[in-house]
Order: C-alpha cells, then structure tokens, then sequence
C-alpha cells in the first residue's frame, strides 16, 4: 500500500507532481468543447502517453484525468452515464503508466462548477453526494490519495474534503486558487489564509495548497501567507507564467528556466510537494526536478 508511506515520504523530501493535463491534452487534439476526461475511453493510449511523460520527467506523483468526471459536469455533456466507467479508466490510465515503478496516483476532483446556495441553486447535499460517489469510484480503482484542486469555494472545497474522507482513509490533499491584490493573499472568491486553513483543515485535508491563478512569483507569495496558518503539509502548483495568446493560440510566458529558478524560494516558503498547472509541460517538471532533487540531497 503506497499511501501508508505517502505522508511519511513527504517529511522527509520534497516530492514533485506532475504538470498539465488539459493543456498536453490540447496539445495532442482535444477540441473547444470536447469533454477532456471521455479521453479516458476514447483515447487512453494518449492520456497514458501523458502521464508517462511527466514520469520520465520525474514526477514522483501523477494524477488521474478526472478533474471534470464529477456527476455534474459530466450531465453537461450527456457522459453521466459513463461517470464510474470514465473515473475508474482515469485512474487505470495514470497507474498503466506508473507501471511498477514507485509513482502515485492521484485521483483527481475539481469543482462542480456549480455554486452554491445562496450564490447559487446547488445544495450543500447534491454537492457532497457528487463528490463523494466521484472520491469513492477513484479510491475503489486504487488511487493512492485524492486530491481536490482548482477549487474556489471554501465551502465547496470544504465539502469535498469531507465527502472524500467519508468514503476513503486515503490521504487528501486540497487545493484553492488564490490572487493577491496589494500583497493580500485571498482566494478568487475573497477568503483568506487563515480561514482557509483553518476550514480545510477541520474538513479533513492532510494536505493543503493552491494552484493555478498565476506564475511561481505568485505561488511563493502564497505559499509563504498559507504557511503562517498551518502545520500541515503544503502542496504548491503554479501555471507556467501567464497566459498570453499568439497567433489565435493561448500560450504561456514562464518558461522551464525561469520556473526552475525560483523553486528553492518555492521550497523556501513551505512548500513541500511542488508540481505545476496550466501550460507546464514534462520540460518545466523536468528542469524543476533537477532544483528539487539538489534541494533533496542538500
Ligand atoms: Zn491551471
């Protein structure tokens, strides 16, 4: 069982995550409007390609194509028929490619893309049952943790949180986008640290963290205002720079070498698994591999 030792892994080392999946996924063919987890069935061979990219690279952990495989996004596109058959070749995929090297799984949840009552018309209920059947069918395809991510809702991510942790004992690992205005760091929907910290942590999480929003500069600023609140382990995954579009085509600014340049301070500020959001490729994890494995052996 991989995830008995996972947690105790991570005390000794920083351990790396894997970079995108959507955009690598665009890369190879995936169209506006397509439905990025029907891959899984469709095209595993592709979206196992991926994630033996990011292995060769170096990631320590990868995570399944499943970010959008919850029960209400996947009536949007008429697929919630398919949810367990599209969760479980997710998971299938990401392990093919781990093979019997010591990689994890990651079984990955992003939100529902609902909003919650009051700012919404979804239930607290509807919420918790999609994301625990979703954490359920992930664990049950042998995913060595969860990872909740993308999230910009405290109370939505509260609840996933607590829906994993009612059907699994595996670790979970809970991710929110931040922005920051005039050095104050604040989720996208305006919660601090602290309060983040401290509601994910009752939740349940193991681990806590952000991704996505913006580049590294971003992220260690980040990471350093969620470290003042918490003793749990920190996860930090930063998109590559901004997105800036050429030609028609959204590309990003940060290249590997400038990502790589700033992961120590990345490190520096508390985080202890680093991987990296949209527009990273197996190049930007490969040349962050390189910063964390001297960090590592220091
Ligand atoms: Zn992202």
């Amino acid at each position: 069982m991989k995830n008995k030792d996972l947690l105790d892994s991570i005390k000794s080392r920083v351990l790396l995550c894997d970079g995108a999946m959507g955009t690598m996924l665009q890369a190879e063919g995936l169209a506006a409007g397509e439905c990025p987890e029907l891959w899984n069935l469709t095209k595993p061979e592709s979206v196992t390609g991926i994630h033996k990219k990011y292995i060769e690279a170096g990631a320590d952990m990868v995570l399944s194509n499943t970010f959008g495989a919850n029960r209400l996004k996947l009536e949007k596109f008429n697929l919630d028929g398919k949810l367990r058959e599209i969760n479980e070749a997710g998971v299938k995929n990401a392990k093919t490619a781990a093979g019997n090297s010591p990689v994890y799984v990651g079984g990955d949840i992003g939100p529902t893309g609902e909003m919650l009552e009051p700012y919404g018309t979804m239930t607290a209920e509807k919420a918790f049952a999609a994301f625990s059947e979703q954490a359920k069918i992930l664990a049950g395809a042998g995913a060595d943790f969860i990872i909740v991510e993308t999230m910009i809702a405290i109370e939505e991510t509260a609840l996933a949180v607590k829906a994993a942790k009612s059907v699994t004992k595996l670790p979970v690992m809970a991710l929110m986008t931040f922005k920051i205005n005039n050095g104050d760091v604040r989720t996208v929907m305006g919660v601090d640290t602290e309060t983040m910290a401290k509601q994910l942590e009752a939740a349940g999480a193991d681990i806590i963290g952000a991704n996505c929003g913006y580049g590294i500069d971003s992220m260690i600023e980040i990471v350093r205002a969620i470290k003042k609140h918490t003793n749990r382990l920190i996860i930090a995954e930063p998109n590559a720079g901004l997105p800036v579009m050429k030609d028609g085509v959204v590309t990003y600014d940060g290249s590997p070498e400038i990502m790589a340049s700033r992961v120590e301070e990345l490190i520096d500020a508390g985080a202890n698994i680093i991987g990296g959001c949209c527009g990273t490729t197996p190049v930007h994890i490969a040349q962050i591999k390189k910063m964390v494995e001297r960090r590592n052996t220091k």
